[in-house]
């Protein structure tokens, strides 16, 4: 007989959470046998079904792990709005530790789970979790992208996240400097990666001087070597004296105290959520000088290519559409302008409009 204990009434506020960030659904699924704790959220599906990938991480508490599953899912509305796509917000988080719980039978009963939402949400690779692990999920529903090209799914996203990146960089080149030529240019990339290196591949050709950080000594010898780019003590990066700085490694990297020892004029890179706070820190960048391109407009090159996917993979149409982050990246700086906002409240105001808008097409029968 197993003793249930029940959860004091203190404990919970869940739907006081879902309801300040308006979301319309979670998803707890649990499973003894195969050890699997996830967590699905849908933030909003006006614009089409929920796509957003599984991240499988050794959260603390079931609270942080809930938090980040609601952040990042509200991320993923925005990022599909602003980039034009027929999709909605989703994110799932799976709880454990990446180098034990990962199993076929894992994967397979999460695929259950997302199988039983019947098209709401679709899952893809996140942190922690490959293609792989998809292909596992891929055995009990057809709610996945970010398969293997032999499986007729696009493969790694990250090179198309790369194009994206080095897009909303010239296009912040072309506000700043009138010109969106980086020939020149020194650019100091944080964290090389699967998207920092295809990233550092575009500058180089193109003529950019590089600086490079990462706390993988493999990866910055590799980068070093291919592309002739300068080694730099972490924490030093952002001291340097750049003309642009392009994380790519975590999040939350920009901070009051970082941000007022930066030099270089433009940030823009692939990192999901780059300002620790998205109000006071855009703000901060404006009063700095700092031309800041949106991390969740420039980095939606790998969800474009999953979309694709969704659709009917068609390569050159993915890099076509991740192409007009230029354009948009150039739109946002215009209306922060015009607006007196922040880059960051504007491409949000962006994208809450075309949600906004589409609610109202979508009222009538
Ligand atoms: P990755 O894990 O391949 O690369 C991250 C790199 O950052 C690694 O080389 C790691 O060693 C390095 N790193 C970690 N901590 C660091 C630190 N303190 N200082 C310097 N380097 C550090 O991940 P990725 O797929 O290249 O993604 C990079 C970022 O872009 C992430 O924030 C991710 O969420 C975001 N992003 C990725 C994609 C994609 O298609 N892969 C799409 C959108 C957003």
């Amino acid at each position: 007989m197993i003793e249930v204990k029940e959860i004091s009434s203190s404990s919970f506020g869940l739907f006081n959470q879902l309801a300040q960030r308006d979301h319309e659904q979670i998803v707890m699924c649990q499973d003894n046998a195969t050890g699997l704790k996830a967590i699905i959220a849908i933030h909003n599906t006006v614009l089409g079904p929920g796509l957003g990938g599984t991240r499988l991480w050794n959260y603390k508490t079931e609270a942080e792990a809930i938090n980040d599953v609601l952040r990042l899912s509200r991320g993923m509305t925005y990022k599909a709005s602003i980039s034009g796509l027929n999709l909605g917000g989703a994110k799932a988080v799976i709880i454990g530790d990446a180098k034990q719980v990962k199993s076929e039978a894992l994967f397979r009963k999460f695929g259950r789970f997302v199988e039983n939402l019947s098209g709401k949400y679709i899952t893809a690779e996140d942190v922690n979790t490959t293609t792989k692990d998809m292909e596992y999920v891929a055995m009990e529903t057809d709610h996945v992208v970010g398969l293997p090209e032999s499986m007729g799914g696009g493969g790694d996203p990250s090179p198309v996240t790369a194009y994206g990146t080095y897009m909303g960089m010239k296009a912040s080149a072309k506000k700043a400097w009138g010109n969106d030529s980086l020939s020149g240019k020194t650019v100091a990339v944080q964290g090389i990666g699967k998207v920092g290196y295809h990233l550092l591949e575009y500058l180089h050709k193109e003529g950019a001087k590089l600086y490079i950080s990462d706390i993988n000594e493999e990866a910055l010898k590799r980068a070093a070597e291919d592309f002739g780019a300068i080694v730099v003590n972490g924490d030093d990066l952002f001291e340097l004296e750049v003309d642009i700085f392009a994380p790519c490694a975590m999040g939350a990297i920009l901070n009051t105290e970082n941000i007022n020892r930066l030099k270089c004029q433009i940030i823009a890179g692939a990192a999901n959520n780059q300002l620790a706070d998205e109000v006071e820190h855009g703000k901060m960048l404006v009063d700095r000088g700092i031309y800041y391109a949106p991390d969740f407009l420039i980095n939606a090159g790998g969800l474009i290519n999953v979309y694709s996917e969704y659709i009917g993979y068609n390569r050159e149409r993915a890099y076509g559409a991740t192409e007009k982050i230029y354009d948009t990246t150039l739109d946002i700086y215009a209306l922060a302008e015009e607006k007196g906002m922040t880059t960051q409240a504007a491409a949000i105001f962006m994208a809450e409009k075309r949600v906004n808008d589409m609610m109202l097409v979508k009222s009538t029968y």
